[in-house]
């Protein structure tokens, strides 16, 4: 009597699962962001979210959990249950806080659901408006001048601002003052204020101030130019031959996350890749939605591991690990 209880009780939570998986969502979804509010992964976020929502027919509210160069809001993801209405937007600080952070309360790998990519931007290469420097020659003349005391601004040990701070370190063989910030956003009025000399930072938090003339902009990090940002060379070709990072983002759910809430989520996703508003808002601030065949788990899983595996040796190489 007791064993046939039990199936009976078992059979009744899968049927309840499945059916409430069937009906998902039916209240609001939380999308966590690694970084602060304002900043290029909380713009790519909201706006993600909002057509979402739409798709969803339930709110896709953002949350902020910045923290630990990006790591402390996956922590957090692989905590909440795994019935979708958590889920993460984060970047290419996914691929390489493995190799950066000795000790992770996550891993990228076995603790997810991939729901798929969103959007890959460029990075742009600023700095404060009282900068000497008129171009990328002007900045590595600064670099050499300056050496150590040159201030560099990013988001924490795991940020992409991180990442592109460490390849310029490289390239300028010099060790740079870095001040942290919980996101670019914030780092950004620290810029505008000429109080940190540099910043790499996406576009889709620079091209209005570059824009604008507020801030000093030497280049980008796509090996070809941007189209809302024409007049910015490379950086490729303005003195840092082979410079190249772009900055992937995707969306993420907790590990047992049934399959079709993940699947509702990547229609959902697929749909906001393909929202005029959403495509014109990325185009304005120099970057496009992922092609719909990239929209998907898969794609995203793949390009984990594939980056994962980029980035390994450049940041052992630099040394810089974080616990
Ligand atoms: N762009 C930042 C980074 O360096 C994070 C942010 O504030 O969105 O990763």
């Amino acid at each position: 009597m007791r064993k046939w209880l039990i199936a009976a009780a078992g059979i009744l939570a899968l049927g309840i699962s499945g059916a409430s998986a069937q009906n998902f969502p039916t209240r609001s979804i939380t999308m966590m962001i690694p970084f602060a509010a304002g900043g290029p992964t909380d713009t790519v976020g909201r706006l993600v979210a909002e057509s979402m929502s739409k798709n969803l027919g339930q709110q896709v509210i953002v949350e902020n959990a910045a923290g630990a160069g990006g790591t402390r809001a996956p922590g957090l993801v692989v905590k909440a249950a795994p019935d979708g209405y958590t889920i993460l937007l984060h970047h290419i600080g996914m691929s390489t806080a493995p190799t950066l952070y000795r000790k992770l309360a996550f891993n990228v790998l076995n603790d997810f659901e991939y729901v798929g990519l969103v959007t890959d931007a460029p990075m742009s290469l600023i700095g404060r408006p009282g900068l000497e420097a008129k171009d990328m020659k002007g900045v590595l003349a600064y670099i050499a001048k300056t050496k150590e005391k040159t201030s560099y601004a990013n988001a924490g040990i795991g940020s992409a601002s991180h990442l592109c701070g460490m390849l310029l370190q490289a390239a300028a063989k010099q060790q740079f003052n870095t001040i942290n910030f919980n996101g670019t956003g914030p780092a950004m009025t620290d810029i505008l204020g000429d109080r940190v000399d540099l910043m790499c930072d996406q576009t889709t938090n620079t091209t209005g101030q570059i824009k604008g003339g507020k801030v000093k902009a030497y280049g980008v990090t796509t090996k070809t130019r941007v189209k809302s940002l024409p007049d910015l060379p490379p950086l490729d070709q303005a003195g840092l031959p082979g410079f190249e990072v772009a900055v992937w983002h995707g969306i993420y759910a907790p590990k047992g996350t049934p399959k079709e809430v993940v699947a509702r989520l990547t229609t959902a996703l697929q749909a906001a890749l393909k929202d005029p508003k959403v495509i014109q808002a990325f185009a304005e601030l120099g970057t496009e939605p992922v092609p719909q065949n990239q929209a998907n788990g898969p794609a995203l899983q793949a390009k984990l591991k594939a980056e994962i595996e980029k980035w390994r040796p450049l940041i052992q190489a630099a040394g810089q690990f974080a616990d």
